[in-house]
């Protein structure tokens, strides 16, 4: 470490002493022992600051530089000796000198910036992206006398981030562009669906009915289809910790948990669907597919959890105004439950309980995606369960009042 006059924080206190001639002479050698201490420590701590990875510099209050490290000379491109005694501005850039004021109003108030991220200016004249921290340094009285500065080359972390920025961006684009090459023939054989099943509805023969029926069940599959490409998406998204975008419009939450229930009852006969509902309405401002996405969801998990059939219970309600406008939606089975010490778990992505991991199958992401939606809905996902007997997950969702509703409908 080179240092002009020696940094401050390696003076060590000295005092006038007034005693007898004996006791001087102890009090000299004590004296002497002490500097030698200190000395040591001086030359330990010299060690390490030169030897640091980090550039470590120290500046006075007028800015001009006191000591400058090995570290600073790799980092920086300034020689010790090129660098003593110029004005730290040496390293700042014409369009950061405004900083350094800053730094030294900070530096005599006593305060420390921590984890300054700037950009200074190699010898070379090429740009470094740094990480800063910068303290105050005081001599033996307390005074504050200059600053030291600990810098960290974060170019490297910088690049690899934007790097992975970009990564993202483009999986991104990729997964849309697929979803869109997807849904493209998925858009045109709905279509011919539609326009067949118009023209199918004009026969009034047996033949002409079941192909009818046949046009619906390809429409509703293309839907599906359709809808699982967009839960996709949205797995990626997740992934990726992007937000979705929501499509809300008013829905209500009773017709769509109903038209959910019958689809799901005819996927199994070994289980009953209920419906209890102590609303005739709850409406929200929410993204409709994806809602339905949230039941069709739970509801598929109570079925597939719940191997032996039994019932699975939907209950509806709104919870009491004091307690703010809350749609309450619950799914109850009777089904093998959650081990006790992993409830909360199961909302973590690709997190699968141990009592289903090679026994039932399924991804993990179920559950992490269904909790997302709800939750940027403003609303919340919780689970309770008795291994062995029951599992219950409870939606929360905010809901219109009745004054939303009107001026929504003016
Ligand atoms: P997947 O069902 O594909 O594994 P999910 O994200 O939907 O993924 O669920 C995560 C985990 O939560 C499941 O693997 C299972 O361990 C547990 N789980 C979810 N729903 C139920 C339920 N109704 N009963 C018991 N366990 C459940």
């Amino acid at each position: 470490m080179q240092s002009a006059s020696g940094p401050a924080w390696w003076v060590v206190a000295q005092s006038p002493c007034r005693q007898p001639a004996r006791e001087r002479e102890v009090g000299a050698d004590r004296a002497i022992a002490l500097r030698q201490r200190g000395e040591e420590a001086k030359a330990r701590l010299a060690a390490i600051v030169e030897f640091s990875e980090d550039a470590i510099v120290s500046k006075d209050l007028t800015g001009v530089i006191t000591s400058w490290n090995r570290s600073a000379e790799r980092l920086f491109g300034y020689t010790a000796q090129e660098a003593i005694g110029q004005p730290i501005t040496l390293i700042i850039p014409a369009d950061r000198r405004w900083e350094e004021q800053r730094i030294l109003d900070a530096i005599r108030q006593g305060q420390t910036v921590e984890h300054f991220e700037t950009v200074r200016q190699r010898k070379d004249g090429t740009l470094l992206e740094i990480s800063v921290t910068i303290s105050p340094i005081r001599n033996e009285r307390g005074t504050i006398i200059g600053a030291s500065k600990i810098a960290r080359d974060v170019t490297e972390r910088r690049q690899l981030e934007a790097a992975q920025r970009a990564l993202e961006q483009a999986r991104e684009e990729f997964l849309a562009a697929a979803a869109h090459d997807l849904k493209t023939p998925l858009t045109t054989i709905k279509g011919l669906a539609q326009l067949q099943q118009r023209r199918a509805a004009a026969l009034t023969t047996p033949a002409g009915e079941r192909l009818v029926g046949a046009l619906r069940q390809i429409d509703t599959l293309v839907n599906d289809a359709v809808a699982q490409i967009d839960a996709l998406l949205d797995v990626a998204r997740l992934q990726t910790g992007q937000p979705l975008s929501l499509e809300r419009t008013e829905v209500d939450l009773v017709p769509l948990a109903r038209a959910q229930m019958a689809r799901h009852q005819v996927m199994s006969t070994q289980h009953t669907l209920r419906l209890r509902t102590q609303a005739d309405t709850l409406v929200g401002r929410w993204d409709r597919q994806r809602l339905e996405r949230v039941l069709g969801n739970l509801l598929s998990n109570a079925i597939k959890y719940s191997p032996q059939g039994g019932p699975v219970t939907v209950t509806l309600r709104q919870e009491a105004p004091s307690s703010g406008r809350w749609a309450v939606l619950a799914v109850r089975d009777r089904g093998i439950g959650i081990p006790p010490a992993e409830v909360d778990r199961v909302f973590e992505p690709h997190y699968r309980a141990s009592n289903v991991q090679g026994r039932i199958d399924g991804t993990g992401i179920g559950l992490a995606g269904t909790k997302q939606i709800v939750e940027q809905h403003g609303g919340t996902l919780t689970a309770v369960s008795r291994q062995g007997r029951e599992t219950i997950f409870t939606v929360r969702l905010p809901i219109l009042g009745e004054e939303e509703l009107r001026d929504a409908r003016d």
